[in-house]
């Protein structure tokens, strides 16, 4: 068995809070925790993002999927060539080679879980020339953050 007791608000005993990402400053106050990291029978990983207010995740695009449950706050994402609104207890797939970026509301933090495969690829980030494709859609230019 394993357990992760919730204590203090949206956070887990002995669930380390991680950096977003290793390195890079194509994000803006968001933090990562692993709370199941894949065993026997189940090759995915449970992470729990938060994003501050006026943070966001990187623009990034991968072959893996994203299965993601909205669960503290509101926020916006870039999804393929959607802006959508999101709100606690929504849910939102990312398909596969799909642009996507997540951005906290102004007021509170805005949290998610998110599934993924253990295996998968590493994301990439726009070029010039997605950039200028991206953007000539004046919704996604207005959206995105680099
Ligand atoms: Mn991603």
């Amino acid at each position: 068995m394993n357990v992760h007791r919730s204590c203090k608000s949206y956070d887990w005993e002995s669930v380390p809070v991680l950096m977003y990402k290793e390195d890079g400053t194509h994000f803006k106050d968001i933090t990562r925790r692993i709370l199941f990291d894949g065993t026997t029978g189940i090759d995915a990983q449970l992470r729990y993002f938060e994003i501050q207010p006026g943070g966001y995740s990187t623009l990034e695009s991968h072959e893996h999927v994203h299965q993601v449950l909205i669960i503290r706050g509101s926020g916006r994402a870039l999804v393929g060539d959607s802006i959508i609104e999101l709100k606690k207890l929504d849910c939102v797939e990312i398909k596969p080679q799909t642009w996507h970026q997540f951005q906290a509301g102004s007021e509170e933090p805005f949290g998610f879980l998110c599934l993924v495969a253990v295996d998968r690829d590493k994301p990439h980030r726009p070029t010039e020339a997605d950039l200028v494709k991206l953007c000539s859609d004046d919704r996604i230019a207005n959206f995105i953050r680099l």
